[in-house]
């Protein structure tokens, strides 16, 4: 696995500013082989997958390249879809967030000429477009591709199934000059070959090539966020399974921070490990989810690398990982010698392809499970809480309690009664109770918190017991 930084990239400052910002930790591997190479003037050929991170891998240098106080076209990106065309010019947007002037603009069908032509007019320099509609640009003579100095194929092979390998030749025929050509595609065609023969010859080929890993025998299964939060789902399932000790991963360490606030909030026993956080502020979460003092930690791949903890039941891919080894890296912190666990990931609209290229990399089914509904959650906390007394009374001798019994029997309230109140109490407690909820390292760190609040914390928190002590369940 590559793993490499943005710092290593030898990118300027504003560019790992604006990446610094989108939440970024690590270069996906297309990013680490691909950017160097474009960076340094080659034409780059790159197989890579929807979900790889192949939209920055060419973005990055694209606004690196760019000369702000000149207002033309100097980058060409060719999407074969709306929608990607709408995506990609958003990534551009956001990296070039610290870079002054620079305009990026998407084109495409369905949007009035009026509006493009104005914005191509007050100096748009990099266009991402769909080809017929660019082609449609250049026929009428409002787009000038004169000083485009790089060219982008993006989802190359999806361009030519869909018919339009005549008007990207006649794209890249008009653009007169010296440029760099790029050209993303998650297969290799002999028609995408012979194009890239024809335009690049001397291309370099970036591929990501996968160690042989052994994959886990834990227990895989994905669900699909459609209409619900991925927020939501998670604590259903933290309840369903009655979960007490697991580690949830997303791509970014802004994603990390939200969510482990968004846990925090909901009651939950949650901290967060990323890789803007001191080594001792790493160590002190550390030490808090070995001793159980904390539940659920939510990480990077950075900073959980080398986190080896014995018995975590589950682990969740809150956001699938663009790297497939670390998918499987992600999923081997649980079932660790010889004991079972559970790997769950949550696929949002397009993330389906990445589990796909997960499957296919893996050579393992994940299967696909609906997402529980509140009243199944309900059902099972019911079940747990009914074995909870059934023990308990099994375990019988309650000399102190029965004193209590007997007084409210003497004023004549049956023992149903009795019984009933006290479970509408107990369960009451169980909802309701909010044991200063586990506030997060990072967050103690900034808002000083004092230690007073921390010890009371972690009593609430010290042992991993059957009542799911200081969770307060939101419903
Ligand atoms: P793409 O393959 O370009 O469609 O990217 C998939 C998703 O990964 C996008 O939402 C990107 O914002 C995100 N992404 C790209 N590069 C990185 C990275 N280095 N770290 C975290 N997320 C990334």
């Amino acid at each position: 696995m590559t793993q490499r930084l943005f710092a290593e990239l030898g990118l300027s400052e504003p560019l790992l500013q604006a990446i610094s910002r989108l939440g970024f930790e690590k270069a996906a591997p297309i990013q680490a082989e691909a950017i160097p190479l474009i960076l340094a003037g080659n034409d780059v050929v790159g197989q890579s997958q929807t979900g790889s991170g192949k939209t920055a891998a060419f973005a990055i240098p694209a606004v690196e390249f760019v000369e702000s106080k000149h207002h033309a076209v100097q980058v060409l990106i060719l999407c074969p879809t709306r929608e990607l065309a709408v995506q990609v010019a958003e990534e551009v947007y956001k990296l070039a967030a610290f870079k002054r002037g620079i305009h990026p603009l998407p084109i495409y069908g369905g949007q009035s000429y009026d509006r493009q032509i104005r914005a191509l007019k007050q100096g748009a320099q990099i266009v991402i477009g769909t080809p017929g509609r660019i082609l449609d640009h250049l026929e009428r003579g409002t787009l000038n591709l004169q000083f485009v100095r790089m060219a982008v194929l993006d989802e190359a092979d999806e361009m030519l199934d869909m018919g339009f390998r005549d008007d990207i030749e006649k794209i890249l025929g008009a653009i007169s000059g010296e440029r760099q050509f790029i050209c993303f595609s998650a297969t290799m065609s002999k028609p995408i070959l012979e194009l890239i023969r024809t335009y690049a010859p001397n291309a370099k080929t970036v591929r990501i090539e996968h160690k042989i890993l052994t994959v886990p025998t834990v227990e895989q299964a994905y669900y699909e966020s459609r209409g619900h939060s991925k927020t939501e789902i998670l604590t259903r399932l933290i309840d369903l399974y009655d979960l007490k000790l697991g580690i949830i991963f997303c791509n970014t360490k802004r994603m990390v921070d939200t969510l482990t606030e968004e846990l925090v909030a909901r009651g939950y026993s949650a901290d967060r490990i990323h890789g803007d956080m001191s080594q001792s502020q790493r160590d002190r979460v550390m030490l808090k989810f070995r001793s159980s003092g904390l539940e659920f930690l939510v990480a990077t791949d950075v900073a959980a690398r080398g986190i080896d903890v014995d018995n975590v039941e589950v682990v969740f891919n809150y956001d699938l990982p663009w790297d497939e080894e670390d998918y499987v890296h992600r999923i081997g912190r649980t079932g660790r010698i010889g004991r079972s666990g559970r790997a769950f990931s949550f696929v949002a609209g397009r993330e389906i392809y990445k589990l796909q290229s997960i499957e296919r990399f893996t050579r393992t089914k994940i299967s696909r499970h609906q997402v529980p509904s509140l009243e199944q959650v309900e059902e099972k906390r019911t079940n747990i809480f009914f074995e909870r007394i059934r023990k308990s009374l099994q375990r019988g001798q309650f000399r102190e309690e029965s004193r209590i019994v007997d007084r409210l029997l003497e004023q004549g309230f049956s023992s149903t009664d009795i019984a009933c109140a006290l479970v509408h109490e107990l369960r009451k407690d169980e909802g309701q109770r909010v044991d200063s909820p586990v506030k997060s390292e990072a967050m103690t760190a900034s808002s000083g918190l004092a230690g007073n609040d921390r010890k009371r914390r972690s009593k609430s928190t010290d042992k991993r017991g059957s009542n799911n002590r200081g969770r307060k369940r939101r419903r």
